[in-house]
């Protein structure tokens, strides 16, 4: 069911002590609570697209599922009419797809929105919910406070008989929005809130994206989620830990519908990664006032923008492992994750050279037409992974940061009168330095010493090996070096929207036309991954159609730069 269910998950399944989730299923199977069963569910709400932070709950949803031969169900919770669309159905479902898992059956709560009004009809039937006419200030008046306990509605006590009729009535629309709603009948003096008569049904005249207009009355999401659970027989139902206080209510719900063995709801610490926002609300507002490109802009935290900025799906599947499962709040690092996705990237990804800023050099000791064919390794350590071709000519490009006219202390790359090594080449030696009328360096004359490819030079050290590419065979393209989107820890602790706009990194893009590449890639399909020699991790941008204009995006430089500076 899992493309996952690799060695990896199950060796570290056998090597990790076990979390209190698969403590408790194990448990659960022991003692065939659910004849041995287990079916997880991810559960999102379609009303935008997934972030870093549910990758988490869909790793542990899927993992959990696959290792104890179980499965997982994909549910769209739809009960809220007005914020809710089909393009981010569709993105979840690609989202899910790609970070390399299938779901074993696809459902919507609206498929359920006939059954949860036939089990509101029986809840009100068994004197466990009625029609209430309270208004929604008046309603906040009488549920009370943490402190003091709430008043029954005057409604509380009317006849099953005249509940029914209303709540038919709210049904066929005969009603204004606002003015009636289906109440549980618990304890309005229960020191647990949610327990205070919690409203299960609303009047909503919206169209839903799935239902259309069939309905004017809505769930609430606390009625309709363990409802789904238990018609889709989940027998652990996975969420974070701010629905813990919700989790008597469920149970309440579930008890008085079903007979055993019910869903039970497990929570667990929601995920948090330092440097990014993860909360939908907020990450569409970055789309909608242009913060950033879109949805999918390679800054954002949504899996749709880290999939384009070119981390991969089994370096996100094995962070998620690494941090494991907890009930303590935390906030993850994102240099860990960016380490995970280096980790995968430098096992995977061919090596190439990359002029980004280009420097014009003359070998002054080759003929005009010399074209010679350098043959590299496309992986130090990975012989499998192939070979390329290389042309070295008379006239080449190194990157401008290369060469110092007045060399520092330490600086071991090219200097006037230095020798400096060309990856894979030769070692040269800058003999002229032309400069125009500003005294700018424009180009290099140099000589190289045809004794030393693939060997040391004689009775010298040249320590410096810089990258290069020839000025007459290459590729041209764009790179686009991204850096992290806020330049604070905790963005998502600013007090107001003008506050967090001030932790913008003003350098999380920076755009660089006419780089000039190698000529053979090893591909040039969208998605494909290299090393640029030196300089980090790239990938060809996802919607880059045209070979001729390759765009690369910087997944994560070669080294962490930001754990240095805090
Ligand atoms: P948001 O506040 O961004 O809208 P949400 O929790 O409302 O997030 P849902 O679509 O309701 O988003 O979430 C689907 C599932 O993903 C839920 O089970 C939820 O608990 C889980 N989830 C959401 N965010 C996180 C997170 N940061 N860490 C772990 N699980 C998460
Ligand atoms: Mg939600």
């Amino acid at each position: 069911m899992l493309f996952t269910t690799t060695e990896h998950t199950r060796l570290t399944m056998n090597e990790h002590t076990k979390h209190f989730i698969e403590q408790r299923i194990e448990a659960d199977i022991a003692s065939n609570k659910y004849e041995g069963k287990v079916v997880t569910r991810f559960p999102p709400e379609p009303n935008g697209y997934l972030h870093i932070g549910h990758a988490k709950s869909i790793c542990l949803n899927f993992t959990m599922a696959a290792n104890y031969r179980g499965r997982c169900h994909l549910r769209f919770d739809d009960t809220n009419p007005t914020k809710e669309e089909q393009e981010y159905i569709d993105a979840i479902k690609a989202d899910v797809t790609w970070l390399g898992f299938q779901w074993d059956s696809l459902h919507h709560t609206s498929d359920y929105f006939e059954q949860l009004h036939d089990f509101a009809v029986k809840l009100i039937e068994q004197g466990d919910a009625y029609v209430c006419e309270l208004n929604s200030e008046q309603m906040r008046e009488y549920r009370g406070t943490l402190t003091e306990p709430g008043k029954n509605s005057p409604f509380r006590e009317r006849s099953v008989e005249e509940s029914l009729t209303l709540f038919a009535k709210m049904k066929a629309g005969e009603f204004e929005e606002g003015s009636h709603v289906l109440r549980a009948k618990i304890d309005m003096s229960s020191g647990n809130i949610n327990m205070r008569d919690p409203v299960l049904y609303r009047i909503l005249k919206a169209t839903h994206p799935h239902v259309g207009d069939t309905w004017n009355i809505y769930p609430m999401y606390d009625y309709a989620h363990c409802l789904s659970d238990a018609i889709e027989q989940i027998t652990h139902s996975l969420c974070t830990l701010e629905f813990q206080d919700h989790r008597p209510l469920y149970d309440w719900i579930v008890e008085r519908l079903f007979p055993e063995p019910r869903p039970q709801q497990i929570e667990f610490s929601r995920f948090n990664l330092s440097h990014t926002i993860t909360s939908k609300r907020k990450l569409k507002k970055l789309v909608d006032d242009n913060v950033v490109d879109g949805w999918d802009d390679p800054r954002m935290a949504t899996l749709t923008g880290v999939r384009r900025r070119g981390f991969t799906p089994s370096a996100i599947r094995a962070f998620m492992e690494s941090v494991g499962i907890s009930k303590n709040d935390s906030v993850t690092d994102m240099s860990l994750l960016e380490e995970f996705v280096r980790d995968d990237l430098n096992q995977h990804a061919p090596r190439v050279m990359c002029v980004t800023k280009p420097l014009k050099i003359v070998l002054t000791d080759l003929d005009d037409d010399h074209n010679e064919t350098l043959t590299l390794a496309n992986h130090p350590q990975k012989p499998e992974l192939g070979e390329r071709k290389v042309a070295f000519t008379k006239t080449i490009y190194i990157e401008q940061e290369d060469f110092q006219l007045e060399p520092e202390k330490k600086f071991f790359r090219l200097a006037p009168g230095k020798e400096v090594r060309l990856r894979g080449s030769y070692v040269i030696k800058c003999n002229e330095v032309v400069t125009d009328a500003n005294g700018n360096v424009t180009e290099l004359h140099c000589t190289h010493d045809k004794d030393t490819l693939g060997k040391k030079p004689e009775g010298r050290k040249v320590k410096g090996v810089i990258h290069w590419i020839s000025a007459s065979v290459h590729r041209r393209c764009q790179v686009r070096i991204y850096d992290r989107l806020f330049n604070v820890e905790h963005p998502g602790a600013s007090k107001d929207w003008d506050e967090l706009m001030t932790k913008v990194n003003p350098l999380s893009l920076t755009v660089l036309d006419d780089c000039l590449i190698e000529e053979n890639l090893a591909s040039t399909a969208p998605e494909s991954h290299f090393q640029f020699e030196r300089l980090g991790y790239f990938v060809i941008d996802r919607y880059c159609q045209d070979e001729k204009a390759l765009v690369f995006n910087r997944v994560v430089a070669l080294r962490d730069s930001w754990s240095k500076q805090a």
